[in-house]
């Protein structure tokens, strides 16, 4: 028997055909430089599923160089919001900042890496005590079990020191693409580009590094980004995201690269 659809789900299929072709005509209209002051919150929505499936048209080599050169004259060296006091309690606050604020994470971290500064101290300190320090930032029970289970590790196979290496990195509790790319980029200087929601965001607005995944952004960042900006791209992009590419409300009109950009949504005059 042919299943019957239910008047929400096809409400609901109307809205995502309607809002698909409204996003391939804010596509059309910015392919045309035609996008230049969109009004509303829906335009801006409408504009950021454009954005999110990469169908951003890239910048040039010359447009990525500009972008990063004014990042650079404005805040030379930029650095990361987590708190931390060597590349283990780094390792820690990277993994408990998982679908977590940095903000948040900061404000559990330091009675945490008072006591615990080391993976043999973390150890000693047992998993309930560490469960109990950090409890204010989400998922603080399997992050607790990961902290714990990752200590155990690098003192069983890595004399307790964390490794330089992505692959060894990746084996550790907790540890993900995204984590060891913080960790060998602030703690061991690598040139690596961790791709967050902000990350991604700008990427694929400005026309940077579109890409349908955090992956392929990822890739393109290593590849477009000129090598004497990669050591900081990562936190000029971060910050850029946080405090001006917001997600909702935007502030172009305080944005360095404005001209440069090429979102639709953008509320200044297109380039
Ligand atoms: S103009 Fe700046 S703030 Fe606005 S969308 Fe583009 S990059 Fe983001």
């Amino acid at each position: 028997m042919a299943k019957k659809t239910t008047r929400p789900a096809a409400k609901a299929k109307k809205r995502k055909a309607a809002s698909k072709s409204a996003a391939k005509a804010v596509l059309r209209a910015a392919k045309a430089g035609k996008a230049a002051k969109p009004k509303s919150a829906k335009a801006q929505v409408e504009a950021d599923i454009v954005a999110e499936h990469g169908d951003i048209r890239p910048w040039t080599r010359a447009e990525v160089t500009e972008a990063f050169r004014r990042f650079q004259s404005v805040d030379p060296a930029p650095k990361g919001e987590l708190q931390h006091v060597n590349p283990f309690t780094l390792l820690v606050a990277v993994v408990l900042s998982a679908q977590a604020t940095d903000a948040g994470v900061n404000k559990a971290t330091p009675a945490l890496f008072a006591a615990a500064d080391t993976p043999e101290k973390m150890i000693a300190l047992g998993e309930a005590q560490v469960r109990d320090l950090i409890k204010t930032i989400g998922l603080y029970r399997n992050k607790a079990k990961n902290v714990i289970a990752l200590s155990e590790k690098l003192i069983a196979e890595h004399g307790g020191k964390v490794p330089g290496d992505r692959e060894l990195l990746e084996t550790l509790p907790g540890v993900g693409r995204k984590t060891a790319n913080v960790v060998l980029n602030m703690a061991f200087g690598q040139p690596t580009m961790a791709v967050d929601t902000h990350v991604f965001r700008v990427s694929n607005r400005t026309g940077l590094a579109p890409g349908k995944n955090v992956l392929e952004v990822e890739l393109k960042l290593v590849e477009v980004i000129p090598a004497e900006f990669m050591m900081h791209a990562h936190h000029w992009l971060i910050l850029h995201g946080r405090y001006v590419c917001l997600a909702r409300k935007p502030l172009c009109e305080k944005c360095i690269i404005a001209d440069l950009c090429r979102w639709p949504g953008k509320t200044v005059l297109a380039a």
